[in-house]
């Protein structure tokens, strides 16, 4: 198969010739339809991230067709098209037990702890705990969003911040998982404000129904906010932006020296706020967010930028880290572009 090889941290990856992936005995083979080009796969690809090994394929947001099954696998068989969460998780541990799964104490994710999808193929173990069956129609491109950023987002929204129609929610960073965040809070009712430094992508949060946040936001009365990009300053200017008893919910990543930011826990505890992290959404959750694609409630083909094929995604990653790289939507990356 062809495949994105990582051969050594930042630098650019290279489409090569690998041999196919060996299917494990409780997973399945997916030819990969549509895989996104996610901001956590430029954290890999710089090093950020303590699980993985070089060699390495990155990709993580994937739809696809099942090619092969696993002779432990139940549920799924040779031509079922699935997605599955990025954490793959073991269906076992308490947190799983709970019905948690997107917080698995034991927790696999392609991209990141074994190969991932910028690839023809790519084997997932635990197939019949976490894949999820794509409706025939729900193009592959929508399909791959939902195994991070707009799940991700709607977990975030709707289930961790609990939004209500007719608060007021303000989102830092209109990237992927920001746009989808502004999508979801509007469809539930609230009203959002939009936060980023990018003209392109406060154009794009603007048309999806947010408004300009104002450039002080600390009078904002703001009962959640959301910080989708992950950065110390967006943390605090989400926890001052909050009215008593508001909610930050963190869902874009903190790494190296940004890990651990000071935090106002004078203010947490004197305005009783809430700061609480969202990680993915676990497999049981997705027929809700699939239900709502399927009727048009929520239309996540309007956060699409572009299709690339493979052989441009080592670039394209490689120029995530440039300033508005992320901006204007969501990059998908299909096999079959050539
Ligand atoms: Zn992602
Ligand atoms: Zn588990």
């Amino acid at each position: 198969m062809r495949a994105v090889l990582v051969t050594a941290f930042g630098t650019p990856p290279e489409l090569t010739q690998t041999p196919d992936p060996a299917c494990p005995p409780d997973g399945v083979v997916v030819a990969v339809e549509a895989t996104g080009l996610c901001r956590s796969d430029w954290h890999g690809w710089m090093g950020h991230d303590d699980d993985i090994e070089l060699p390495h394929v990155p990709g993580h947001e994937l739809a696809g067709t099942i090619v092969e099954t696993g002779v432990a696998v139940t549920r799924w068989a040779v031509g079922d098209r699935v997605t599955t969460p990025f954490v793959l998780a073991c269906g076992r541990c308490r947190a799983c037990a709970r019905g948690d799964g997107q917080v698995c104490l034991d927790q696999l994710q392609p991209g990141f702890t074994q190969w991932g999808s910028f690839a023809d193929l790519v084997a997932l173990p635990r197939a019949d705990v976490n894949l999820v069956r794509v409706p025939d129609e729900v193009p592959a491109e929508i399909a791959a969003s939902l195994g991070c950023r707009f799940a991700t987002a709607y977990r975030a929204v709707a289930h961790v911040a609990r939004v209500q129609p007719g608060e007021t929610v303000v989102v830092h960073g209109c990237g992927g998982v920001g746009l989808s965040a502004v999508m979801v809070a509007v469809a539930l009712g609230a009203q959002v404000l939009a936060v980023d430094p990018d003209p392109t992508s406060l154009g794009l949060a603007e048309q999806l129904g947010a408004v300009r946040a104002p450039d002080d936001l600390t009078d904002s009365d703001a009962d959640v906010s959301i910080d989708a990009y992950g950065s110390p300053a967006n943390l605090a200017a989400g926890l001052a932006s909050l009215r008593p008893r508001g909610r930050h919910v963190q869902v874009g990543l903190l790494v190296g020296s940004d890990a651990s930011p000071p935090v106002d826990v004078g203010r947490v505890l004197g305005q009783e706020l809430q700061l609480l992290g969202s990680h993915g959404m676990p497999a049981s959750d997705y027929p809700e967010l699939l239900a709502r694609v399927a009727d048009g409630s929520l239309d996540p083909g309007r956060l699409l930028r572009d299709r690339i094929g493979l052989a441009e995604a080592g670039p394209r990653l490689a120029a995530l880290g440039e300033p508005g790289a992320g901006a204007g939507g969501i990059t998908v990356i299909r096999p079959d572009v050539r």
